[in-house]
């Protein structure tokens, strides 16, 4: 499955927001978007551009999906499998994308971005329920096991990752033990509980138009 290969921090200048792309980056002295918070290209600093209502929605569309790393065809499909669903479409859409195998091993601190656990499951390093699952669209469904392969332990990627992990409780539908490498998504969050700085009202307005 193709994905973004672009520069990262050029996304959350042109979100106008810190995507958090990069692990601990993000949250050092290095992020380029405390030093540089205007969208990107030559006319970025100055740009008085009139932000029309199309742009709006589009904006909001763009940060969710580049926020869970998903490509515009993939996120329309999750778009229209929330549509389906009983409830509210948007956090239906955003409830569907919190599932994604990459978006839990990253929760449960294995990898420092959702990037780099999209790596890791790629390269096969993660189990699911015991089986090697290297899908990182695969949904993860309530009381599934995920672990780190055995022999992938010794990673030094998701040692550093877990290791600078302190609260292994920070999300209730999570639980993780840190020595066994291995963690349970005990339910499917709610909305509310997932806290994205996301208007999924704006995003549902996009795809009706
Ligand atoms: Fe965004 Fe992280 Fe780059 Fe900062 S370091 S601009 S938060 S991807």
């Amino acid at each position: 499955m193709a994905r973004y290969t672009g520069p990262k921090c050029k996304l959350c200048r042109r979100e106008g927001v810190k995507l958090f792309l990069k692990g601990e980056r993000c949250v050092s002295s290095k992020c380029s978007f405390e030093k540089r918070k205007f969208a990107p290209g030559q006319h970025g600093p100055t740009s008085r551009k009139k932000v029309t209502d199309y742009a709006i929605h589009l904006r909001e569309k763009q940060k969710a999906r580049r926020i869970y790393g998903v490509l515009e065809r993939q996120f329309r499909n999750y778009f229209a499998a929330a549509d389906k669903k009983v409830g509210v479409t948007g956090s239906n859409l955003v409830e569907l994308l919190e599932r994604r195998l990459d978006n839990v091993v990253y929760r449960m601190g294995f990898a420092a971005s959702r990037a780099a656990a999209r790596q890791i499951v790629r390269h096969g390093h993660i189990l699911v329920n015991g089986r090697k699952v290297n899908v990182p669209s695969f949904l993860v469904k309530p009381t599934m096991q995920i672990e780190v392969k055995e022999s992938s332990r010794s990673n030094v990627l998701i040692r550093e990752s877990l290791e600078s992990i302190s609260d292994t409780n920070r999300f209730e539908w999570i639980s993780v033990d840190k020595n066994s490498f291995k963690g349970e998504f005990l339910y499917v969050p709610k909305r509310e509980e997932i806290g994205l700085d996301i208007n999924d009202n704006l995003i549902v307005e996009y795809y009706s138009k």
